[in-house]
């Protein structure tokens, strides 16, 4: 049991504080603020307390980070011993630490062998910035500084620093400015929205094509990498077909551009393998990596460098002019290195290959083939996405799916459970380890919301 919460001010009370103080996350603040935020308080395994007692089932581990679910005290132990003996040094200045170095030993065990080095930061925003820095920084060493150009996708998500939220494609953050230069896009490949006659095989290829026209439209010699997540996560669970990732891995390794895949919700167990990557059966150059990797107990991510870029940066690159203060942070590798022990030893994501990730998609279809209101299902492991349709048959979509969707995750919250709404769809991430029971709970519950949802529309 986790430590229990002994309210000491009301709901109120903190509503009106964080109302004074907060500019909160993706959300418009002055309505927040008359609407007043939920107050969590406390978590044990895939539940959430508030401050008023109400349990909440967290289908999305927080935000997909939770891998481990909450109130671990091997995590907890392992931070308070840490912090005990060593709360802080850094990789500077000719210095490392145990903790730090016995991390990278555990990771680079679980990854396949052609990946050898990490550069940790604090999340997974910083992750990508340090890879837009390394990869240029890389193929400069190599003598071809003009070979920059960084290609996202529309939709695709990598964080809300400068440079990361160019690489991703949200129209809607764009929009805020600031971004940086020599940054391009593809379409994202979403067959329900866009594949219209096309199968999902031939959409799938069809998409992946737009990377080589793009590159033959930038020149190849000024096209540093493509980056993706494996599947798209804050874009709304977006399972790209079959036929994708293969012709876009074909396509880097043709035009020399490296392949970087953004793991930061896809790593560590969320697809029932260790890496989303593995899921698909392609091989990037690099990965980044976060949430996961300390189930949210801590902040930490890194970047994850394959041998090809890594003995470049080391060999012949002189100093790496990058450095973080809290970069491979004792107390953070500490709990990552129990978060990945745990993971392993439990048999944490082989449960998700074998039984609870087949056990949810199998539950999933069940429930909702046929529904009036669904139109695609999609997911693997633990992770899926409900698809709302006007009319599933011709994959009609509503034209106010976000005004309906978001009426589905409210519905959810009033009764206990949190799904989130992107788009037009449904989308659930639950900790790793979730029990069979917690997925009942958590697909009884989405049924209700989502059949409340198709009944408020007539
Ligand atoms: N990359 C992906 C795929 C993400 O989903 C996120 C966050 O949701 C990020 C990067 C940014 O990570 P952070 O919020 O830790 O900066």
């Amino acid at each position: 049991m986790t430590v229990p919460h002994t309210p000491t001010r009301s709901t109120r009370d903190y509503q009106q504080l964080d109302a004074a103080h907060h500019i909160h996350a993706f959300v418009d603040q002055k309505a927040l603020n008359a609407e007043g935020p939920r107050v969590m308080v406390r978590g044990e395994g895939l539940h959430l307390w508030d401050n008023d007692g109400k349990r909440y089932l967290d289908g999305m581990s927080g935000l997909w980070c939770t891998n481990l679910g909450y109130g671990r005290k091997d995590l907890a132990a392992a931070a308070s011993r840490q912090l005990e003996q060593l709360p802080y040094y850094n990789m500077f200045f000719h210095t490392t630490h145990p903790a730090v170095v016995e991390l990278s030993e555990q990771l680079f065990s679980l990854l396949p062998s052609h990946y050898s080095h990490a550069v940790y930061t604090n999340s997974g925003s910083e992750a990508n910035e340090v890879l837009i820095r390394t990869v240029r920084r890389y193929w400069q060493i190599l003598g071809k500084p003009q070979k920059k150009v960084m290609i996202g996708r529309w939709n695709g998500y990598h964080g809300s620093t400068l440079a990361s939220t160019a690489l991703g494609g949200m129209k809607f953050m764009h929009e805020m400015g600031g971004l940086i230069p020599d940054i391009a896009h593809i379409d994202e490949p979403y067959w329900f929205a866009a594949g219209g006659e096309l199968s999902p095989a031939e959409f799938g290829r069809r998409c992946a094509l737009q990377l080589e026209e793009k590159i033959l439209e930038l020149g190849a010699e000024n096209v540093a990498a493509f980056i993706a997540e494996p599947f798209q996560g804050a874009g709304g669970m977006i399972f790209p077909p079959q036929s994708y990732w293969p012709e876009i891995q074909r396509i880097c390794r043709q035009y020399d551009v490296l392949l970087c895949a953004d793991e930061v919700i896809g790593g560590f167990g969320r697809t029932g393998e260790w890496f989303a990557h593995q899921h698909f059966g392609f091989q990037p150059d690099t990965l980044s990596i976060a949430k996961g990797l300390t189930s949210g107990y801590i902040p930490m991510g890194g970047l994850v460098l394959s041998k090809r870029i890594a003995e470049v940066l080391v060999e012949q690159g002189g100093v790496y002019a990058h450095g973080l203060t809290y970069s491979g942070h004792p107390v953070a590798a500490a709990v990552a290195i129990a978060n990945i022990k745990a993971l392993r030893d439990e048999g944490v994501v082989e449960r998700v290959k074998v039984d609870t990730g087949p056990y949810l998609q199998q539950c999933l279809r069940e429930v909702f083939a046929g529904h009036p209101l669904i139109g695609e299902i999609q997911g693997s492991g633990l992770v899926a996405a409900l698809q709302f349709s006007e009319d599933p048959a011709s994959r009609k979509r509503f034209a106010n799916e976000t005004d309906l969707t978001w009426r589905c995750r409210s519905i959810g919250f009033d009764n206990g459970l949190i799904i989130r709404a992107t788009g037009g769809r449904m989308i659930m991430a639950p900790a790793l380890v979730a029990t069979r029971t917690d997925l009942d709970e958590l697909v009884s519950k989405t049924k209700l919301a989502v059949d409340q949802t198709a009944r408020e529309i007539g």
